[in-house]
Protein backbone atom coordinates (compact mmCIF):
# COMPACT_ATOMS: atom_id res chain seq x y z
CA UNK A 1 0.00 0.00 0.00
CA UNK A 2 0.95 3.29 -0.87
CA UNK A 3 2.09 6.11 2.18
CA UNK A 4 -1.29 7.63 1.79
CA UNK A 5 -4.33 5.61 0.56
CA UNK A 6 -7.84 6.83 -0.32
CA UNK A 7 -10.07 4.69 -0.89
CA UNK A 8 -13.49 5.42 -1.98
CA UNK A 9 -13.87 8.19 0.51
CA UNK A 10 -17.44 10.16 0.79
CA UNK A 11 -18.07 13.63 2.16
CA UNK A 12 -22.00 14.17 2.83
CA UNK A 13 -22.79 17.56 4.89
CA UNK A 14 -24.95 17.05 7.42
CA UNK A 15 -27.01 19.32 5.70
CA UNK A 16 -27.07 15.89 3.14
CA UNK A 17 -25.22 17.84 0.67
CA UNK A 18 -22.63 14.99 -1.39
CA UNK A 19 -19.58 17.06 -1.32
CA UNK A 20 -17.05 14.36 -2.24
CA UNK A 21 -17.83 11.17 -4.44
CA UNK A 22 -15.82 7.86 -4.04
CA UNK A 23 -12.16 9.67 -4.27
CA UNK A 24 -9.28 7.07 -4.96
CA UNK A 25 -6.23 8.25 -4.14
CA UNK A 26 -2.52 6.26 -3.96
CA UNK A 27 -0.10 8.73 -3.12
CA UNK A 28 3.89 7.33 -2.28
CA UNK A 29 6.33 9.10 0.23
CA UNK A 30 7.88 11.99 -0.78
CA UNK A 31 5.06 12.68 -3.47
CA UNK A 32 3.67 16.31 -4.40
CA UNK A 33 -0.04 15.82 -5.55
CA UNK A 34 -1.84 18.89 -6.82
CA UNK A 35 -5.85 19.04 -6.54
CA UNK A 36 -7.35 20.76 -8.98
CA UNK A 37 -10.52 22.27 -10.66
CA UNK A 38 -13.40 24.42 -9.95
CA UNK A 39 -14.85 26.47 -7.27
CA UNK A 40 -17.06 23.55 -5.24
CA UNK A 41 -15.87 20.86 -6.62
CA UNK A 42 -14.82 19.23 -3.33
CA UNK A 43 -10.50 20.56 -3.64
CA UNK A 44 -10.90 21.53 0.48
CA UNK A 45 -13.61 19.18 1.56
CA UNK A 46 -10.98 16.73 0.62
CA UNK A 47 -7.84 18.06 2.02
CA UNK A 48 -9.90 19.03 5.46
CA UNK A 49 -10.76 14.97 5.14
CA UNK A 50 -6.79 14.24 4.99
CA UNK A 51 -6.10 16.83 7.47
CA UNK A 52 -8.56 15.34 9.98
CA UNK A 53 -10.43 18.41 9.96
CA UNK A 54 -13.65 17.29 8.73
CA UNK A 55 -15.05 13.86 9.21
CA UNK A 56 -15.10 11.29 6.14
CA UNK A 57 -18.39 9.89 6.07
CA UNK A 58 -17.80 6.57 3.71
CA UNK A 59 -14.46 4.95 2.38
CA UNK A 60 -11.15 4.52 4.50
CA UNK A 61 -8.28 6.80 5.18
CA UNK A 62 -4.79 5.07 5.38
CA UNK A 63 -1.48 6.50 6.55
CA UNK A 64 1.03 4.49 6.08
CA UNK A 65 -1.09 1.12 6.00
CA UNK A 66 -2.57 2.01 8.97
CA UNK A 67 -6.28 3.34 8.89
CA UNK A 68 -6.38 6.67 10.43
CA UNK A 69 -10.26 7.76 9.86
CA UNK A 70 -10.55 8.35 13.84
CA UNK A 71 -7.26 10.00 14.29
CA UNK A 72 -7.17 13.62 15.21
CA UNK A 73 -5.24 15.77 13.30
CA UNK A 74 -2.32 15.25 15.57
CA UNK A 75 -2.18 11.67 15.42
CA UNK A 76 -1.04 12.38 11.56
CA UNK A 77 1.69 14.15 11.66
CA UNK A 78 0.83 16.44 8.87
CA UNK A 79 1.25 20.28 8.96
CA UNK A 80 -1.39 22.60 7.05
CA UNK A 81 -1.27 26.02 5.40
CA UNK A 82 -3.67 27.79 4.47
CA UNK A 83 -4.76 30.62 2.31
CA UNK A 84 -5.61 32.98 4.80
CA UNK A 85 -1.70 32.51 6.47
CA UNK A 86 -3.53 32.52 10.09
CA UNK A 87 0.08 34.15 11.73
CA UNK A 88 -0.37 35.19 15.41
CA UNK A 89 -0.31 39.24 14.75
CA UNK A 90 1.66 40.07 18.55
CA UNK A 91 4.26 37.47 17.94
CA UNK A 92 6.93 38.30 15.88
CA UNK A 93 8.42 36.25 12.95
CA UNK A 94 11.05 34.18 15.44
CA UNK A 95 7.82 33.71 17.88
CA UNK A 96 6.04 32.62 15.24
CA UNK A 97 8.11 29.93 13.73
CA UNK A 98 8.92 28.82 17.23
CA UNK A 99 5.75 28.65 18.57
CA UNK A 100 4.62 25.15 17.67
CA UNK A 101 8.22 23.76 18.73
CA UNK A 102 7.48 25.38 22.28
CA UNK A 103 4.23 23.66 22.92
CA UNK A 104 5.87 20.34 22.08
CA UNK A 105 8.67 21.21 24.81
CA UNK A 106 11.62 21.16 22.90
CA UNK A 107 14.91 22.71 24.26
CA UNK A 108 15.60 26.26 23.61
CA UNK A 109 18.65 25.94 22.06
CA UNK A 110 17.08 22.85 19.46
CA UNK A 111 14.39 25.44 18.59
CA UNK A 112 16.97 28.64 17.49
CA UNK A 113 18.67 26.56 15.72
CA UNK A 114 15.86 25.01 13.76
CA UNK A 115 14.21 28.69 13.61
CA UNK A 116 17.92 30.25 12.03
CA UNK A 117 17.62 27.39 9.80
CA UNK A 118 14.50 27.48 8.13
CA UNK A 119 14.69 31.46 8.10
CA UNK A 120 17.73 31.14 6.04
CA UNK A 121 15.81 28.37 3.78
CA UNK A 122 12.81 31.25 3.39
CA UNK A 123 15.02 34.12 3.08
CA UNK A 124 13.52 35.80 6.53
CA UNK A 125 16.38 36.02 8.59
CA UNK A 126 16.65 39.95 8.44
CA UNK A 127 12.85 39.78 9.48
CA UNK A 128 12.81 37.86 12.56
CA UNK A 129 12.20 40.35 14.70
CA UNK A 130 9.15 41.67 13.02
CA UNK A 131 5.42 41.36 13.70
CA UNK A 132 3.52 40.22 10.54
CA UNK A 133 2.06 43.51 10.15
CA UNK A 134 5.46 44.63 9.30
CA UNK A 135 5.70 42.52 6.40
CA UNK A 136 4.73 41.91 2.67
CA UNK A 137 1.75 39.80 1.59
CA UNK A 138 4.79 37.36 -0.04
CA UNK A 139 6.90 37.66 3.44
CA UNK A 140 3.83 36.66 5.58
CA UNK A 141 3.28 33.32 3.33
CA UNK A 142 6.59 32.59 4.07
CA UNK A 143 6.05 32.62 7.78
CA UNK A 144 3.10 30.66 7.31
CA UNK A 145 4.73 27.82 5.33
CA UNK A 146 8.07 28.17 7.34
CA UNK A 147 6.01 27.64 10.62
CA UNK A 148 4.66 24.21 8.75
CA UNK A 149 7.90 22.87 7.50
CA UNK A 150 9.76 23.79 11.05
CA UNK A 151 7.81 20.98 12.42
CA UNK A 152 9.66 18.00 10.07
CA UNK A 153 6.30 16.46 9.59
CA UNK A 154 5.85 13.65 7.04
CA UNK A 155 2.73 15.25 5.04
CA UNK A 156 2.29 18.70 4.18
CA UNK A 157 -1.00 20.06 3.18
CA UNK A 158 -1.69 23.45 1.50
CA UNK A 159 -5.21 24.88 0.32
CA UNK A 160 -4.63 27.58 -1.90
CA UNK A 161 -1.53 28.83 -0.30
CA UNK A 162 -0.82 31.19 -3.10
CA UNK A 163 -3.83 33.27 -3.74
CA UNK A 164 -3.02 36.26 -1.67
CA UNK A 165 0.14 37.16 -3.65
CA UNK A 166 0.19 39.04 -6.70
CA UNK A 167 1.16 37.65 -10.28
CA UNK A 168 5.07 37.99 -9.88
CA UNK A 169 5.19 36.61 -6.16
CA UNK A 170 3.09 33.65 -6.90
CA UNK A 171 5.30 32.64 -9.45
CA UNK A 172 8.46 33.26 -6.84
CA UNK A 173 6.63 31.01 -4.48
CA UNK A 174 5.97 28.31 -6.64
CA UNK A 175 9.09 27.63 -7.55
CA UNK A 176 10.16 28.00 -3.48
CA UNK A 177 7.76 25.89 -2.42
CA UNK A 178 8.76 23.13 -5.03
CA UNK A 179 12.34 23.66 -3.97
CA UNK A 180 11.04 23.55 -0.33
CA UNK A 181 9.26 20.23 -1.14
CA UNK A 182 12.68 18.78 -2.66
CA UNK A 183 14.23 19.44 0.51
CA UNK A 184 12.15 18.09 3.26
CA UNK A 185 10.63 14.91 0.92
CA UNK A 186 6.97 15.74 2.50
CA UNK A 187 4.78 13.80 1.13
CA UNK A 188 2.59 17.25 -0.18
CA UNK A 189 -1.15 17.32 -0.73
CA UNK A 190 -1.73 21.19 -2.81
CA UNK A 191 -5.16 22.25 -3.31
CA UNK A 192 -5.29 25.17 -6.40
CA UNK A 193 -7.94 26.32 -8.80
CA UNK A 194 -5.14 27.10 -11.17
CA UNK A 195 -4.04 24.94 -13.41
CA UNK A 196 -0.63 26.48 -14.43
CA UNK A 197 0.40 26.03 -10.36
CA UNK A 198 -1.16 22.69 -10.98
CA UNK A 199 0.94 21.47 -14.11
CA UNK A 200 4.52 23.62 -12.88
CA UNK A 201 4.29 22.24 -9.43
CA UNK A 202 2.62 18.90 -9.62
CA UNK A 203 4.42 15.64 -9.79
CA UNK A 204 0.76 14.06 -10.10
CA UNK A 205 -2.63 16.26 -10.69
CA UNK A 206 -5.62 15.13 -9.72
CA UNK A 207 -8.67 16.78 -11.59
CA UNK A 208 -11.98 17.20 -9.94
CA UNK A 209 -15.15 18.49 -11.31
CA UNK A 210 -18.62 18.88 -9.05
CA UNK A 211 -17.32 16.70 -6.32
CA UNK A 212 -15.70 13.76 -8.28
CA UNK A 213 -12.47 12.79 -9.72
CA UNK A 214 -12.00 13.15 -13.35
CA UNK A 215 -8.26 12.30 -13.68
CA UNK A 216 -5.03 11.31 -12.44
CA UNK A 217 -2.19 11.92 -14.10
CA UNK A 218 1.31 13.25 -14.22
CA UNK A 219 1.15 17.08 -16.29
CA UNK A 220 2.32 15.39 -19.06
CA UNK A 221 -0.83 12.53 -19.06
CA UNK A 222 -3.62 15.03 -18.46
CA UNK A 223 -2.08 17.65 -20.74
CA UNK A 224 -1.75 15.24 -24.00
CA UNK A 225 -4.16 12.25 -22.81
CA UNK A 226 -6.84 14.31 -20.98
CA UNK A 227 -9.82 11.74 -20.50
CA UNK A 228 -12.43 14.17 -21.11
CA UNK A 229 -13.77 17.21 -22.42
CA UNK A 230 -13.84 18.78 -19.00
CA UNK A 231 -9.96 17.59 -17.84
CA UNK A 232 -8.82 18.74 -22.07
CA UNK A 233 -11.03 22.18 -21.52
CA UNK A 234 -9.76 22.56 -17.91
CA UNK A 235 -5.60 22.14 -18.64
CA UNK A 236 -4.13 24.08 -20.78
CA UNK A 237 -3.77 27.98 -21.31
CA UNK A 238 -5.36 28.95 -23.41
CA UNK A 239 -8.16 26.27 -22.95
CA UNK A 240 -8.47 23.70 -25.69
CA UNK A 241 -11.16 24.05 -29.13
CA UNK A 242 -13.86 22.21 -29.44
CA UNK A 243 -15.78 21.82 -31.96
CA UNK A 244 -19.24 19.71 -32.96
CA UNK A 245 -19.21 17.44 -35.51
CA UNK A 246 -21.28 14.41 -37.29
CA UNK A 247 -19.63 10.94 -38.03
CA UNK A 248 -21.32 9.87 -41.71
CA UNK A 249 -20.24 7.46 -44.71
CA UNK A 250 -16.81 6.64 -43.25
CA UNK A 251 -16.04 10.58 -42.68
CA UNK A 252 -16.54 13.02 -39.99
CA UNK A 253 -18.29 16.50 -41.28
CA UNK A 254 -17.99 19.70 -39.52
CA UNK A 255 -19.83 22.16 -40.95
CA UNK A 256 -19.34 22.29 -45.00
CA UNK A 257 -16.06 20.00 -44.16
CA UNK A 258 -15.32 16.20 -44.31
CA UNK A 259 -12.56 14.50 -43.17
CA UNK A 260 -12.39 11.10 -44.44
CA UNK A 261 -11.34 8.60 -40.92
CA UNK A 262 -8.67 7.35 -43.56
CA UNK A 263 -7.35 10.42 -42.97
CA UNK A 264 -6.92 10.04 -38.96
CA UNK A 265 -4.87 6.61 -39.06
CA UNK A 266 -5.25 4.37 -35.84
CA UNK A 267 -9.12 5.91 -35.05
CA UNK A 268 -11.28 3.43 -35.41
CA UNK A 269 -14.64 5.61 -35.32
CA UNK A 270 -16.44 2.58 -36.83
CA UNK A 271 -19.46 2.48 -34.04
CA UNK A 272 -19.65 5.92 -34.37
CA UNK A 273 -21.25 5.91 -37.82
CA UNK A 274 -24.40 8.40 -37.55
CA UNK A 275 -23.70 10.40 -34.10
CA UNK A 276 -22.05 12.81 -33.01
CA UNK A 277 -18.52 13.56 -31.77
CA UNK A 278 -16.42 16.48 -30.27
CA UNK A 279 -13.54 17.57 -32.23
CA UNK A 280 -10.79 18.94 -29.83
CA UNK A 281 -7.30 20.97 -30.60
CA UNK A 282 -4.91 22.74 -28.90
CA UNK A 283 -4.46 26.23 -29.62
CA UNK A 284 -0.74 25.83 -29.65
CA UNK A 285 -1.31 22.94 -32.11
CA UNK A 286 -1.73 24.59 -35.18
CA UNK A 287 -0.31 25.78 -38.37
CA UNK A 288 -1.44 29.06 -39.84
CA UNK A 289 -1.92 28.54 -43.76
CA UNK A 290 -3.51 25.42 -45.55
CA UNK A 291 -1.23 22.23 -45.02
CA UNK A 292 -0.76 18.57 -46.07
CA UNK A 293 -1.79 16.19 -43.38
CA UNK A 294 -4.16 18.21 -41.57
CA UNK A 295 -7.14 20.02 -42.04
CA UNK A 296 -7.88 23.52 -42.27
CA UNK A 297 -10.22 25.91 -41.38
CA UNK A 298 -11.00 29.73 -41.22
CA UNK A 299 -12.42 32.21 -39.36
CA UNK A 300 -12.70 36.13 -39.03
CA UNK A 301 -10.15 37.71 -36.44
CA UNK A 302 -11.58 39.30 -34.15
CA UNK A 303 -8.91 39.91 -31.48
CA UNK A 304 -5.30 39.22 -30.57
CA UNK A 305 -2.90 39.57 -27.66
CA UNK A 306 0.69 39.90 -28.34
CA UNK A 307 2.40 38.14 -25.64
CA UNK A 308 5.62 38.67 -26.54
CA UNK A 309 7.35 35.42 -27.73
CA UNK A 310 3.69 34.29 -28.95
CA UNK A 311 0.63 35.73 -29.18
CA UNK A 312 -3.51 34.51 -28.80
CA UNK A 313 -5.89 35.06 -31.82
CA UNK A 314 -9.51 35.12 -31.30
CA UNK A 315 -11.47 34.08 -33.76
CA UNK A 316 -15.18 33.47 -35.04
CA UNK A 317 -15.98 30.53 -36.77
CA UNK A 318 -19.65 30.15 -37.71
CA UNK A 319 -20.59 32.03 -34.80
CA UNK A 320 -18.57 30.40 -32.26
CA UNK A 321 -15.14 31.36 -30.56
CA UNK A 322 -11.51 29.96 -31.31
CA UNK A 323 -8.23 30.86 -29.90
CA UNK A 324 -5.18 30.37 -31.37
CA UNK A 325 -1.90 31.08 -30.60
CA UNK A 326 0.64 31.66 -33.73
CA UNK A 327 4.16 33.32 -33.99
CA UNK A 328 4.70 37.28 -32.75
CA UNK A 329 5.43 37.39 -37.05
CA UNK A 330 2.27 35.63 -37.96
CA UNK A 331 -0.24 37.61 -36.20
CA UNK A 332 -3.13 38.55 -38.60
CA UNK A 333 -4.93 42.06 -38.67
CA UNK A 334 -8.01 42.40 -37.27
CA UNK A 335 -11.39 41.69 -39.10
CA UNK A 336 -9.69 40.01 -41.93
CA UNK A 337 -10.26 36.15 -42.71
CA UNK A 338 -7.36 33.77 -41.30
CA UNK A 339 -6.91 30.10 -42.63
CA UNK A 340 -5.00 27.31 -40.34
CA UNK A 341 -4.03 23.75 -40.45
CA UNK A 342 -4.94 21.32 -37.49
CA UNK A 343 -2.32 18.48 -38.03
CA UNK A 344 -4.28 15.03 -37.80
CA UNK A 345 -2.08 14.01 -35.21
CA UNK A 346 -3.44 17.07 -32.99
CA UNK A 347 -6.71 16.04 -33.33
CA UNK A 348 -8.54 14.73 -30.30
CA UNK A 349 -12.08 13.15 -30.22
CA UNK A 350 -14.83 12.74 -27.75
CA UNK A 351 -17.90 11.10 -28.04
CA UNK A 352 -20.42 13.65 -27.70
CA UNK A 353 -22.85 12.14 -25.10
CA UNK A 354 -20.03 10.67 -22.50
CA UNK A 355 -17.73 13.34 -23.05
CA UNK A 356 -15.21 10.76 -22.87
CA UNK A 357 -12.48 10.72 -25.18
CA UNK A 358 -12.26 7.64 -27.92
CA UNK A 359 -9.59 5.81 -27.46
CA UNK A 360 -7.41 5.44 -30.37
P1 LIG B 1 -13.03 26.47 -3.57
O1 LIG B 1 -11.94 26.46 -4.60
O2 LIG B 1 -14.09 27.49 -3.85
O3 LIG B 1 -12.54 26.49 -2.15
P2 LIG B 1 -13.45 23.61 -3.34
O4 LIG B 1 -13.26 22.78 -4.55
O5 LIG B 1 -12.37 23.60 -2.34
O6 LIG B 1 -13.83 25.08 -3.77
P3 LIG B 1 -15.13 22.75 -1.19
O7 LIG B 1 -14.84 23.90 -0.29
O8 LIG B 1 -14.54 21.45 -0.89
O9 LIG B 1 -14.81 23.13 -2.70
O10 LIG B 1 -16.72 22.59 -1.26
C1 LIG B 1 -17.33 21.57 -2.03
C2 LIG B 1 -18.82 21.73 -1.97
O11 LIG B 1 -19.28 21.45 -0.65
C3 LIG B 1 -19.30 23.14 -2.30
O12 LIG B 1 -20.47 23.04 -3.09
C4 LIG B 1 -19.61 23.74 -0.94
O13 LIG B 1 -20.64 24.69 -1.04
C5 LIG B 1 -20.04 22.53 -0.16
N1 LIG B 1 -19.77 22.70 1.29
C6 LIG B 1 -18.59 23.06 1.86
N2 LIG B 1 -18.70 23.08 3.20
C7 LIG B 1 -19.97 22.72 3.49
C8 LIG B 1 -20.72 22.56 4.71
N3 LIG B 1 -20.15 22.76 5.90
N4 LIG B 1 -22.01 22.19 4.60
C9 LIG B 1 -22.59 21.96 3.40
N5 LIG B 1 -21.94 22.09 2.22
C10 LIG B 1 -20.67 22.47 2.26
Amino acid sequence: MAYLSLKNINKIYPNGFHAVHDFNLEAEKGEFIVFVGPSGCGKSTTLRMIAGLEDISKGEFYINGNLANQWGPREREIAMVFQSYALYPQMTVYDNLAFGLSLQGIDEDVIDERVQKTAKILGLTDYLDRLPRALSGGQRQRVAVGRSIIRKVGIFLMDEPLSNLDAKQRVTMRSEITQIHRETGATTIYVTHDQTEAMTMADRIVVMKAGYVQQIGTPREVYFNPKNVFVAGFIGEPPMNFIHAHVEFGAIRIANQVIQLSELPGRDLSSYEGKDIILGFRPEAIIPGERENGYALSGTVELTEMLGDNANVYLTMGGKQTILKVEPYDIPALDTQFTFTVPYESVYLFDAETENVIEA
